[in-house]
């Protein structure tokens, strides 16, 4: 396995944490309008998708930050989303059934343990973003980073407190509440959040990318005038930079979510903010650019 590569942005580092890859869905079940005419767009996107081209890749990970210095010296790690985790039952989404992944392994690799984590955010609480958030210990389901503040939009969880949201759209998201957000906050660990735009810590804002989920953020890391964006689900694939009308079967507000995509893409040509996604393969990372009203896609090298 090649070396892990990190970021730099200002004076943080940035590095993926895999958790698993997933290709359940194929080009057509997970984008609607999937058409001839969108295939030219994976000539140079070929490793995110399945070597016949059928099915897309997803990655399902965190990113880990570093941000300033070292620990001692004032320095913060930072976790965004945390995947899907091991152990969970998910009937409804077999692809994150049970799973057991070395996801802690990989995170230890680059030099953190859980105890070290001081933050985690997270973009939204559906199934693939918050599931290591706990581990089971004991036969309980107990936090995984018990040292860490655990930042969440208040709106995204009132939605799945009510019961009112529970039909079988939401069935999934309301089970990943019980094992993986409600022992948060029973634990006393998290702090909610409004999705406005401000900082909640020191060097991240949570700007409010509504269309996938209830109150969905997409986050920015500045750092010495430096910026990145983790976009969330704004995207799941990056034939949705240059072709943003292709919306996902997960994206059931079509206008928001549109309006969402278009806000993310100029955020990150406007400011050369590297975008780190929540769900490309490859590097998951890289940059946007804009020429005669054509976005593109450029992945950060490996
Ligand atoms: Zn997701």
């Amino acid at each position: 396995m090649s070396p892990t590569p990190v970021y730099t942005v200002g004076n943080a580092k940035v590095a993926r944490v895999t958790d698993c890859e997933i290709d359940a869905f194929t080009l057509s079940d997970l984008l609607p309008d999937w058409g001839d005419a969108h295939v030219p767009l994976l000539d140079r996107l070929p490793m995110t998708v399945s070597a016949d081209c059928q099915r897309i890749v997803l990655s399902i990970h965190s990113c880990v930050v570093w941000l300033g210095c070292v620990v001692w010296l004032g320095g913060k790690i930072i976790l965004i989303d945390t995947g899907a985790g091991n152990g969970k039952s998910r009937p409804f989404a077999p692809y994150f059934d049970q799973l057991s992944t070395p996801y802690l392994a990989r995170l230890k690799a680059l030099g953190v343990t859980p105890e070290a984590v001081d933050y985690v955010l997270h973009t939204h609480l559906h199934v693939d973003h918050v599931g290591w958030n706990t581990r089971l210990i004991d036969r309980r389901w107990a936090p995984t980073f018990p040292n860490a503040r655990y930042l969440f939009s208040a709106k995204e969880y009132a939605f799945f407190r009510d019961p009112a949201n529970s039909d079988n759209r939401h069935r999934t998201s309301f089970q990943t509440q019980q094992d993986s957000v409600t022992p948060i906050v029973e634990a006393g660990l998290a702090d909610m959040i409004i999705v406005d735009g401000q900082e909640w810590i020191p060097g991240f804002s949570f700007h409010s990318t509504p269309g996938h989920s209830a109150d969905h953020a997409s986050i920015v890391l500045e750092s010495a005038g430096a910026k990145a964006l983790f976009s969330g689900d704004v995207f799941h694939h990056p034939v949705q930079v240059m072709a943003p009308h292709l919306l996902s079967i997960f994206d059931p507000e079509r206008e928001t979510t549109l309006t969402s995509r278009i806000w993310a893409l100029d955020f990150a040509v406007d400011e050369g903010a590297m975008l780190f996604s929540a769900h490309f393969a490859a590097s998951s990372a890289g940059m946007v650019s804009k020429r005669d009203g054509e976005y593109s896609w450029t992945f950060a090298l490996q």
